[in-house]
């Protein structure tokens, strides 16, 4: 008798079904490929999931965003940890591949083919389509991006409305929490069912522990059926694939999977993000961070290597962002919805490392860089100035060794001129890249421009982990192209061998 919970079959087995996995299932499901998907994290229905923030980051967020990187300042990983992955958590903002990543990818990684610019071109308006992709509209942009808006007027920076895969959003300022109105075509609510209808079989809370191997071929995938309310394991699956494994578990757990299948050489090398800061403020009329979207409205300073956001939070996770004790804290509590924040994301020159720990667990090794670190001061410099521009009567950078409360221009020049340590700034990093390079010299990379191992044939990864580079925009949409283009590519081949 089997010892194996369940067992199953299939062209091809996907591991993850975040922005990578998804993808590739929707593609290779509409090319009539069997496919199974296995998912670490629950199947949440958005209309059943919990809407308070601790129960929902709970079920949906790996280790509930408590992960962190190993260093002088330890920087927690936003990740998904569900059905659909890190998009049925994040705020839908859409972003093409940037021009001189193309560039660059193409002459120092031989990946030209992979991101041809007609082809993406192609792909972008197919996903584009069916996604949604709209920009967000003066209705749903709620007072945090309006007020964004009218901070960029006045200051002459280069702001806008932030384009979304939510064209039909109402505004709940939910997309953290899973979007209960089902409008942000995140994986769960659109690439994953289109597979399903298409006969791909889902399993969910089901950890895949190791690639299996034989011959030099990717032949299955084993690992852990977990319970669904202590996550513990409670169970072996086993999965066989007649064409191949593609492994999409994202930039942190996609390196574990490989190490632990014993596959060295650059695995979790190269590890990069784009890591956030943000800054609240109080202003004299009541913003109202309870409606419009989570995310609305963007200041992209790409040259100066950082893109500044609106980021609406919910009241529990605001609050802890609001200094004070006792009753000066009460006062400030008592006034939160007059409160707004908005955020930094870095494109950090910063190199790290994912690592296998004792429990087979992945261990990231991550430090900023001075450089990194300035550019985050000056990002954040510019918020202050920004919020200061509309009113805001206090500001808090939220950073250690400087004043918890901002109140002028000259308080914002001092904090400018503040030499700060990589350990002040308190940063978040939800976009990961690069820990199975792809690129066309072996020696430099773990996977080839189709995506494949370079050793180990039949073992696909499609996710950002195969990203050389981080990118200094919004990953999701970038990643969903790069996937596509790789899946339809394995498509092809598969048929022209047949
Ligand atoms: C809070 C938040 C907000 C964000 N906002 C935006 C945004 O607005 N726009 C944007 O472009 N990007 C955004 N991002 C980033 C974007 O969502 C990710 O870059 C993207 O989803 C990564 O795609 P991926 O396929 O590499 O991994 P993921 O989407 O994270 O998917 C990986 C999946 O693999 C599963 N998995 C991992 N290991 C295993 C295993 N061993 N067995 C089975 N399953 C496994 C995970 O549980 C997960 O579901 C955000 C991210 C977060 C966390």
């Amino acid at each position: 008798m089997s010892h194996f919970l369940f067992e199953d079959e299939a062209e091809h087995v996907i591991v993850g079904t975040g922005a990578g996995g998804a993808t590739a299932a929707r593609v290779l499901s509409d090319a009539g490929r069997s496919l199974v998907l296995l998912e670490e994290g629950p199947n949440l229905r958005p209309d059943q999931r919990p809407t308070d923030l601790l129960t929902g980051m709970a079920q949906a967020v790996r280790d509930m965003g408590s992960q962190t990187t190993t260093g002088a300042t330890p920087i927690p990983l936003l990740q998904g940890r569900l059905v659909g992955g890190s998009t049925a958590i994040n705020s839908g903002i859409i972003w093409r591949l940037p021009e001189d990543v193309i560039d660059h990818w193409s002459r120092e990684h031989g990946l030209g083919d992979l991101v041809e610019r007609a082809a993406l071109e192609r792909i972008y308006e197919v996903i584009e389509r069916e996604l949604e992709v709209a920009e967000t509209g003066e209705d749903v942009l709620g007072g945090n991006g309006h007020l964004m808006a009218r901070a960029c007027e006045k200051l002459g920076l280069p702001g806008k409305p932030i384009t979304r895969n939510a064209r039909r959003c109402q505004g709940r300022a939910h997309c953290l929490q899973g979007c209960p109105s089902e409008a942000r075509q995140s994986m769960d609510v659109s690439y994953i069912p289109m597979a399903v209808a298409r006969g791909a079989r889902l399993h969910a809370l089901s950890r895949v522990e190791r690639v299996l191997l034989e011959g030099g071929r990717a032949v299955g995938v084993e690992g852990d059926v977990l319970d669904a309310d202590t996550r513990r394991p409670r169970g072996r699956f086993r999965v066989r694939a007649t064409r191949g494994v593609i492994v999409a578990g994202g930039a942190v757990h996609t390196p574990a999977v490989l190490l632990r299948s014993g596959l060295r050489g650059l695995v979790g090398h190269r590890f990069q993000a784009h890591p956030g800061a943000a800054v609240s403020a109080r202003f004299p009329e009541p913003v109202g961070m309870g409606t419009g979207a989570t995310q609305g409205y963007e200041v992209p300073m790409r040259t100066d290597g950082f893109k500044i956001e609106s980021l609406s939070l919910p009241p529990e996770m605001l609050a802890t962002r609001i200094p004070g004790a006792g009753k000066a804290w009460q006062e400030r509590l008592s006034a939160l919805d007059y409160y707004g924040q908005w955020a930094v994301q870095v494109r950090m020159k910063a190199h790290g490392r994912v690592t296998l720990g004792w429990g087979g667990g992945p261990i990231v090794r991550y430090e900023p860089l001075d450089d990194d670190v300035a550019r985050a001061q000056k990002a954040i410099g510019i918020i202050c100035r920004m919020m200061l521009a509309v009113g805001a009567t206090e500001v808090h950078p939220g950073i250690g060794h400087v004043p918890e409360t901002l109140r002028t221009i000259a308080d914002v020049e001092a904090f400018e001129r503040t030499r700060l340590r990589r350990s002040d700034i308190h940063f978040m990093a939800s976009h990961l890249f690069g820990t199975a390079c792809a690129g066309s010299d072996p020696t430099r990379s773990v996977v080839g421009p189709d995506l494949q191992h370079h050793q180990v044939r039949d073992l696909h990864v499609m996710d950002a982990s195969v990203f050389p580079t981080n990118l200094g925009v919004n990953p999701q949409h970038s990643i969903m192209a790069v996937v596509y283009r790789a899946a339809e590519r394995l498509a092809q081949a598969e048929r022209r061998a047949a």
